[in-house]
């Protein structure tokens, strides 16, 4: 069973939830606390070569991530270890100990055991809303789409990675956290994080809004489009906008934040993920 359809056949089971948001966003909202979790893999998120510092910030940066497409703040996470015999500890709490300076999140517990095969780390995190809780499901036709900054660049080097290169800096990419809490203040109409890629992440928009989305392959920045609509984990946000705010949202990014957001297409009726005449909804990363 592929991962996408095991999440839906687990929460198709599940009873109604109590939360105001429950499975199906990139966090879930209870009593006011916004809540996501993460989990890593050796051998499958990341190779037995790949330096602990990488790793554990790329764990950290996928939670926080998700509080930030939620226009929230991360605030506090709980850590999880599954370490194997030959496993630096020394390394591991430095790298801990650094990425949770470097989001500026607390440390309020977790768990530690034993691996016979691969480490494992996984972690919990609990944000804070802004003023505006940012879901997948608000998108409207006539909406603008926007990619908070260029993806495809985490692709390029995780091929080079698999072909045995020893470059591990898209490990390093940054959660947008200060355009996070900038959009959940603003209030855009739907957002989500790219973490399986352009192409699968506007698809969960797309679904969860029931809409169309159509993407320009002449706005996409910098990398190819047929690469940026596959690239995962790139922690870029993706989010959408009603037309007549549009200008006042760009003019405050730029304000706040310094620098720019990219146009990149719009919403439409229907359904599905659309580049030119291509359906792109099901390209992308999945762990299966
Ligand atoms: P993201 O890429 O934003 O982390 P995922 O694709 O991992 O989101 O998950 C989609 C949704 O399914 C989220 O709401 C997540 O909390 C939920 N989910 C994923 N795996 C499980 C699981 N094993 N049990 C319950 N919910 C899950
Ligand atoms: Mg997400």
């Amino acid at each position: 069973m592929k991962e996408f359809e095991f999440i839906k056949r687990l929460a198709s089971g599940l009873d109604k939830p109590l939360s105001e948001i429950g499975i199906g966003d990139d966090a879930a909202l209870s009593g006011g606390v916004l809540m996501a979790k993460d989990i890593m893999a050796e051998g499958v998120h990341f190779s037995s070569d790949a330096p602990l510092r990488n790793i554990i910030f790329r764990l950290f940066t996928a939670n926080v991530s998700d509080i930030a497409a939620m226009g929230g703040r991360a605030k506090r996470v709980l850590l999880g270890f599954a370490k194997p015999s030959g496993l630096n500890s020394e390394e591991l709490i430095q790298a801990v100990g650094r990425a949770a300076v470097f989001y500026g999140v607390e440390i309020v517990g977790g768990d530690t055991t034993s691996s016979k095969n691969g480490f494992f780390a996984s972690l919990t995190v609990l944000g804070e809303p802004g003023g505006h809780v940012l879901r997948r499901s608000g998108a409207k036709a006539g909406d603008v789409l926007y990619l908070s900054r260029p993806v495809g660049g985490a692709l390029e080097l995780l091929e080079k990675e698999l072909r045995g290169g020893k470059d591990f800096s898209h490990y390093l990419f940054e959660a947008e956290t200060k355009l996070g809490s900038f959009l959940g203040e603003f209030g855009v109409s739907s957002c989500i994080d790219i973490s399986d890629g352009l192409g699968r992440d506007a698809g969960h928009i797309a679904e969860s809004s029931n809409v169309r989305i159509m993407i320009d392959h002449e706005l996409i920045p910098m990398y190819p489009p047929e690469r940026a609509v596959q690239s995962g984990e790139e922690f870029a946000l993706l989010f959408t906008v009603p037309p007549g705010k549009a200008e006042e949202l760009e003019r405050g990014i730029h304000r706040s934040l310094g620098r720019p957001v990219h146009r990149i297409g719009k919403v439409l009726s229907g359904e599905g993920v659309y580049m030119g005449d291509k359906n792109v909804s099901l390209i992308g990363w999945e762990h299966s």
